[in-house]
Formats: C-alpha cells, sequence, structure tokens
C-alpha cells in the first residue's frame, strides 16, 4: 500500500490522498466490559494493535496517518486532524472531513462533541471565522460565509435547514462544481448566527432506534461552509472554497441490529453510500484507479468536488475498546488502514485474563463478518 500511495503522489493526474486519522474512544461500559478489558490498543501516534481472533497467539498492527488514543482531547483532535487544511478553504479551495465509524464510536462526539467538550464542527466554525477576521484585515478580498446542512437518509438528501423539504437532487455545473440547487444556504456573520440555525436544525436530524443503539444514526448529516471572497479592486475575482463536515451514518454490520423491512431497507442504502465512500477513499489512496465511482452514490456524488482532486480531505475513524464491538472495529480499521501486518504475540490483557475465545464466539454468532480483509 506505502508503494501505491506513493504513486499517488508522483503520478501524473495529481489527486489529493484522503488522511486517515483513528481515535479510540475511552471505555464507556459497565464494570463487566472493563473486566474484559480493551481488545485494542495504541502503540504510539500512526500505529495500534487489535486482537486476532484467528489466532489469540497474534494481534493485527496497523499504521494510519495518525492514530488518536483514548486520552486525546477534543482540542487536540480538532489541532491535528483538521485546522491545518481550513485555510485552504478560505483560498477557494474545496475540504473536507468526516468522521466514520460504528454506532457508539464516537462520530458524533469528535464531530459535534458537547457543550463541555465542543467537537470538531464547533471549532471549525469558529476557527474560519477567526481566519476570515484575520484575512479581511490583511486587505485585498471581502468575504461572506454562508451555511448549508442536509442529510442522506436512504440515498434521498433532505434540507435540515427547511424542514418538510423533498429529496433534491445533486447537479454539476460546466465547470464541475457540485451543487444541490434549492438547497437553503444561509448567511451567517458570526459563531452565534451559526449556533442560531445550526441547533434547530439538528434536531430536524431522522433518527429511529435499533437494537443496537437507541440514538443510533441512521442517515449521514452533511454541515456546509461555503466561503466566497471577492477582490475589492477591479476586476472584481471572485472565489469559493467549500468545507463539508460530515457525521457518517454508523458502519456496523446491519445483521447484527436486528433490522427488518424499512430498516433492512435504510441499512442497505446506509451500506450502499459507505461502501461506495470506501471505494472512492481506496482508489484515491491507490491512485491505480481509472475511475473513481463518485456516481454510485448520493454521498460520494456531493462529496466529488470536495475529495480527492485539488481537495483536502480527512476521515477521523472512530473505534470502540470493548469486545462487543470487535468485528465492527475490525472491519473499520481494513476500511481505513493504510497497511496491516500480524504479528507473532499474544494481546496482552492488562486487567483480568479473560478467555480470548469469546471472541471467537462473537464471530460465528456474525457469519462472515471480517471477510473484508480475507
Ligand atoms: P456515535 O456517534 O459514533 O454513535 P457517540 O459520539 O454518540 O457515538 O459516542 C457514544 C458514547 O460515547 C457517547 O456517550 C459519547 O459521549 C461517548 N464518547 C465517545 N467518544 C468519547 C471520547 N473520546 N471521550 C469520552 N466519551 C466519548
Ligand atoms: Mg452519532
Amino acid at each position: 500500500m506505502a508503494q501505491r500511495v506513493a504513486l499517488a503522489e508522483g503520478g501524473n493526474k495529481k489527486t489529493s490522498r484522503v488522511r486517515v486519522a483513528v481515535r479510540l474512544r475511552p471505555c464507556v461500559g459497565n464494570s463487566h466490559e472493563k473486566d474484559e478489558g480493551p481488545c485494542v490498543r495504541g502503540l504510539d501516534s500512526q500505529n495500534l494493535e487489535i486482537v486476532n481472533w484467528r489466532n489469540a497467539t497474534e494481534t493485527v498492527k496497523y499504521q494510519f496517518d495518525v492514530f488518536h488514543a483514548e486520552q486525546t482531547t477534543q482540542q487536540e483532535v480538532f489541532r491535528s486532524s483538521v485546522k491545518p487544511i481550513l485555510q485552504h478553504v478560505l483560498n477557494g479551495q474545496n475540504a473536507s472531513v468526516f468522521a466514520y465509524g460504528p454506532t457508539g464510536a464516537g462520530k458524533t462526539h469528535t464531530m459535534l462533541g458537547s457543550q463541555e467538550q465542543p467537537g470538531v464542527i464547533p471549532r471549525a466554525v469558529r476557527e474560519v471565522f477567526n481566519l476570515v477576521k484575520a484575512k479581511e484585515e490583511e486587505g485585498g478580498w471581502d468575504y461572506s460565509i454562508g451555511m448549508s446542512y442536509l442529510e442522506i437518509y436512504n440515498e434521498k438528501v433532505l434540507d435540515l435547514l427547511s424542514p418538510g423539504s423533498q429529496d433534491l437532487p445533486i447537479r454539476e455545473d460546466k465547470d464541475k462544481n457540485i451543487l444541490i440547487p434549492g438547497l437553503t444556504l444561509t448567511t451567517i456573520s458570526s459563531f452565534a448566527d451559526f449556533d442560531k440555525h445550526f441547533i434547530p436544525a439538528s434536531l430536524n436530524r431522522t433518527t429511529a432506534s435499533t437494537k443496537l443503539n437507541q440514538r443510533s444514526s441512521r442517515s449521514h448529516a452533511v454541515l456546509l461552509l461555503k466561503v466566497v471572497r471577492t477582490q475589492r479592486d477591479l476586476p472584481h475575482r471572485q472565489q469559493t472554497g467549500k468545507l463539508y463536515l460530515v457525521d457518517l451514518a454508523g458502519s456496523e454490520d446491519n445483521r447484527r441490529t436486528g433490522n427488518q423491512g424499512i430498516r433492512l431497507k435504510e441499512s442497505g442504502a446506509i451500506n450502499l453510500s459507505l461502501f461506495t465512500l470506501s471505494k472512492v477513499v481506496d482508489s484515491l489512496n491507490s491512485g491505480t484507479a481509472v475511475r473513481v465511482p463518485y456516481r454510485d452514490s448520493k454521498l460520494t456524488r456531493l462529496l466529488q468536488d470536495s475529495l480527492g482532486g485539488s481537495a483536502h480531505s480527512v476521515m477521523i475513524t472512530n473505534i470502540s475498546p470493548e469486545y462487543e464491538y470487535y468485528f465492527d472495529t475490525f472491519n473499520a480499521l481494513n476500511f481505513a488502514a493504510k497497511s496491516k501486518l500480524i504479528v507473532n504475540k499474544p494481546f496482552t490483557r492488562e486487567t483480568v485474563a479473560a478467555p480470548v475465545l469469546s471472541v471467537k464466539r462473537t464471530r460465528e454468532d456474525h457469519g462472515v463478518r471480517g471477510s473484508v480483509t480475507e
């Protein structure tokens, strides 16, 4: 994979890689889960290891662009994975940040956070306002910031700033910019202004409970900040930069959640978008693909001008430490990994030595899960 990445960077048709960060959340389960200990742990700022379910005397070691261990703060995640790309949006370039991972692994915590621990979205919005202020003081350009907020639910594009709106079409203009005619774009002039529109809109998100998690989100929530700058002097050139901040639907295998009927249909659609996203990221990062399959799902079609090409993108893959998430974690890591290696060394339990075979039992329950790497 490392070789393929080098090719991507040195190739003729230059398209940017998607930077991949992995964030491991702390144990938040009950004491029983804590007794069992974690099934995954960090090694350094790029590597982690996970128990190998095939062979308890081995671990699987993965490498990423960045690994954020469980004690990493919201500020550190923002500073290392998101802040560096924001400046480009003021120069008319596009950027995207998305949180990937199973339900319960910390996507919403990472993107939205809480009042006490604000996540990527509030921090990025504040930073964009700060950057704009500094740039305006430098002179030369006037800036205006607009926001849109939508969700992709069941392969439908719904405007969260205009509740009750119908599925919106995604189009491409002659300059290959992706746009959604009819999508609300609200001009905002301060962070308070942003919050005023964003908070009620967040409540419009379609969420339905599943067996796995009451608050499981079945949709992709997409926040767009559009920064337009206009030259003060003639010829009044204008440039637009877009920043997409995306809280993806859960990547878990839906066979486990007992989804049926309408839920199952949703799952299929979610899997289509996530499956296509994985193909897109893979082909961008390998640099060998003739065709990047953006058009195969709504999510990737929407992100087409902001993922790959000249855009700056980062995917924060969220994972959980507990054994109950083992196969979802394994699948998420295989999606995100730059490289992986089987290491012939047992995973040392830091707490009580519970039988490693509990992992195997889980696998049998779920049939072919974990097959991504096979
Ligand atoms: P997701 O959106 O992926 O389903 P959440 O963000 O809702 O997951 O996280 C699940 C639970 O774990 C929440 O209660 C959240 O507050 C908590 N959590 C997630 N990540 C962290 C973290 N890094 N530190 C502390 N708590 C976290
Ligand atoms: Mg969530």
